[in-house]
């Protein structure tokens, strides 16, 4: 038995909006899953189910075998992270923190050690005499997750929590969310939009779209493997190149490589400096494709040159329902 099981969730809402249309998923004990996708496909709504902030219109949530489906946020015993988390003006950094662990009655000494724990490891050991409005913006995201995450709940259920952060701070608190989340061994699930973050934090993905599951799986198997051509083009940055045909060809930019006897010709029509590699968008017969090449590979725009596709790692897609076929 899972930890949560989700049996054929769905939800539609008042005004006939079909937000999730009968989702299966589950999460085992310590796995952190994360739900990808985009804006609108029905995440959001399926997180606050699980929460218990929305009552299911069809389906089943369970949690440590204990069917929850139509309990309350509180009889659930989740820690929920929001983009934007109030945090109490009036309580200090150090008093906002500790909060929900005196609520949960723990002594002055188990306090003290987590929140030396925390602070110190997201940097707010010199902030905790202060109070919420004298913080930064990116200060006060740290302090609402540090409380957050400062306690063990059953799960921990995190709606874009890094939203508004820039990029230094997006990649700290990461790390933090990561770490704490394995010390703790906690079920979470976190959603996101965003791919990097899906695939740096993920023991598994589910990737939805339109309120549908269209593929649960490690980040490899969803990188190497994408069951769509949907998966194909939403994970990797950029996504996976599309060549149109009876059955339609789909390869990542690292397995296109230039070859003076290469199949494909092409002219250059960009070449994107990455810092550590380059992306070289090529215009072909068969549209544009972008292939990753090496830094010192500096071709300019308008050069023409061939490439070949390594057949090993060649996807291939149908061309009427984007489904991956053999
Ligand atoms: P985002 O990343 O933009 O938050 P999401 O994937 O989390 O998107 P949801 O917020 O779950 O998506 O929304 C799924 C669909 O349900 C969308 O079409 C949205 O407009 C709709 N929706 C969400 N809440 C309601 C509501 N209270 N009433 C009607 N429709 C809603």
């Amino acid at each position: 038995m899972s930890f949560l099981e989700l049996d054929n969730l769905r939800m539609v809402y008042p005004d006939g909006t079909e937000a999730v249309k009968g989702s299966t998923i589950t999460v085992e004990e310590g796995e952190f899953v994360v739900l990808l996708g985009p804006s609108g496909c029905g995440k959001t709504t399926t997180l606050r189910m699980i929460a218990g902030l929305e009552i299911p219109t069809a389906g089943r949530v369970s949690m440590g075998g204990r069917d929850v489906t139509r309990l309350r946020p509180a009889q659930r015993d989740v820690g929920f992270v929001f983009q934007f988390y109030a945090l109490y003006p009036h309580l200090s950094v150090r008093e906002n923190i500790a909060f929900p662990l005196r609520a949960a009655g723990e002594s002055d000494t188990a306090i003290q050690e987590a929140l030396d724990r925390v602070s110190r490891r997201l940097g707010l050991a010199e902030q905790l005499a202060k109070f919420p409005p004298q913080l930064s913006g990116g200060d006060q995201q740290r302090v609402s997750l540090a409380r957050a995450m400062v306690r063990r709940p059953a799960i921990y259920l995190m709606d874009e929590p890094l939203g508004t952060l820039d990029s230094d701070q997006r990649l700290a608190m990461r790390e933090f969310i990561r770490e704490q989340q394995q010390e703790l061994k906690v079920a979470t699930i976190y959603v996101t939009h965003d791919q990097e973050e899906a695939m740096s934090l993920a023991d598994r993905i589910v990737v939805m779209d339109q309120g549908e599951i269209c593929q649960v799986g490690s980040p490899t198997d969803v990188y190497d493997n994408p069951a769509s051509r949907f998966v194909a083009q939403f994970v990797g940055s950029p996504g996976m190149n599309f060549i149109p045909g009876p059955t339609v060809v789909g390869i990542r930019p690292e397995h296109i490589i230039p070859a003076d006897n290469g199949p494909i010709e092409g002219t250059v029509a960009m070449n994107e400096y990455m810092g550590s590699h380059r992306f070289v968008h090529l215009d072909t017969d068969p549209g544009r494709l972008v292939f990753r090449a090496a830094i010192d590979f500096d071709t300019q725009p308008g050069t023409k040159l061939k490439v070949e596709l390594e057949e090993e790692h060649v996807c291939r897609f149908n061309p009427e329902n984007g489904d991956r076929v053999p």
